[in-house]
């Protein structure tokens, strides 16, 4: 049997195109988009407006790819939800709903797994198993609007996996998530978080995209960086911060540089100092973020006084500087424990 295409995967041109090939008139292709983008519907079944004769031809090509939740916590502190989502093949992913007072954002994966290997990270420990496609970035947003029942106005692709090393589903999710057709969320309201793949960084500022990009920092000098980060060793602190000037330069975007808090090796006054310095030339701000330990290193989280002394010293120098605020706190510890947690159960 051929594989069925993946029609959550194709763009509106794209769509229009394969049913205008199959001699379809032009309205269909708005209709079936809005269903499966703007409805989040998660079979031909649901297409209710469709004849049956054209719902059951539809689903002999093409399939819908949909996720299924197969755990959820929710918080009882401040209404984080933590999703685990198995898709097709049995591989399992993490997404996270936010509320805020702007409104709800999800944080999303963009492969199983990683292979950048950052120390302190959970999601790499095993390495990668494959990239995501643009139907499973999209699905994790579907699924949770429709769970709670309201709008999801903001993502932030920065939960499991290196979104850049998966570009083109990227650009085709970015593309399709910002479609006034579909969940017509506001360019503006995505960040992507990178760990500094300057090629990828580089090409991306030519995307004609107003998102936001975001740098995983975590060092201010090249050694340190190292340590925490061996992608550093391909490329190294100079080379990355001429890339973000270059996407400011070219987007008119600000940068996000995150920098995770980590005890003793990267939070003295010192690397402070050095992060002021080095941020001296670039637009955007610094969020800092405690690192959450995870059980398979020994890293410790800066404690409070350090945090506000070290975001005290950015401010004197002139950087705009936030705390990430802890959500979800009662939920569960480090970003993809959730996912562990449910493979080491499920392997006993
Ligand atoms: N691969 C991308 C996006 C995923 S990680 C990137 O590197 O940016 C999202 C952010 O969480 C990154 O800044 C990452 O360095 C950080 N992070 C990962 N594990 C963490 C942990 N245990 N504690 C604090 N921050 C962590």
């Amino acid at each position: 049997m051929m594989e069925k295409t993946d029609i959550r995967s194709l763009t509106y041109e794209e769509l229009s195109e394969e049913l205008g090939g199959m001699g379809l008139e032009r309205y269909r292709a708005e209709q079936i988009f809005r269903w499966l983008h703007e409805k989040a519907a998660a079979s031909f079944d649901e297409m209710t407006n469709l004849p049956r004769t054209l719902r059951q031809s539809l689903a002999e090509r093409y399939e819908v790819v949909t996720l299924k939740a197969v755990d959820m916590r929710a918080s009882a502190l401040d209404g984080t939800r933590k999703y685990l989502f198995a898709l097709a093949d049995g591989n399992v992913i993490e997404s996270v709903l936010m509320r805020y007072k702007f409104g709800n954002s999800v944080c999303i994966s963009s492969q199983v797994g990683c292979r950048m290997g950052c120390r302190f990270c959970a999601s790499t420990l095993d390495g990668l198993a494959r990239d995501l496609r643009a139907s499973e970035m999209l699905d994790q947003i579907y699924r949770i609007g429709r769970d709670i029942g309201e709008r999801i106005s903001h993502v932030v692709v920065m939960g499991s996996g290196e979104p850049l090393d998966n570009y083109d589903n990227l650009l085709r999710f970015l593309r399709m998530a910002s479609d006034e057709r579909g969940m017509n969320i506001s360019q503006r309201n995505i960040t992507v978080s990178t760990c500094g793949l300057v090629p990828q960084m580089r090409r991306l500022a030519g995307e004609r995209l107003q998102i936001t990009l975001a740098l995983s920092l975590h060092a201010s000098d090249d050694e340190t960086r190292r340590e925490l980060m061996p992608i550093a060793k391909r490329y190294p602190l100079g080379e990355v911060l001429d890339a973000c000037r270059n996407y400011y330069e070219k987007t008119g975007r600000r940068m996000t540089f995150e920098y995770s808090l980590v005890r003793g090796i990267n939070d003295t006054e010192k690397h402070a100092d050095a992060l002021a310095r080095l941020l001296r030339d670039q637009h955007g701000h610094v969020n800092l973020i405690p690192v959450n330990p995870i059980r398979e290193r020994d890293f410790a989280r800066s404690d409070r006084k350090h945090i506000e002394a070290f975001k005290n010293c950015l401010e004197k120098r002139g950087i705009n500087v936030t705390i990430r605020r802890e959500m979800g706190s009662d939920i569960d510890g480090a970003c993809g424990q959730l996912r562990r947690s449910y493979i080491r159960e499920k392997e006993g």
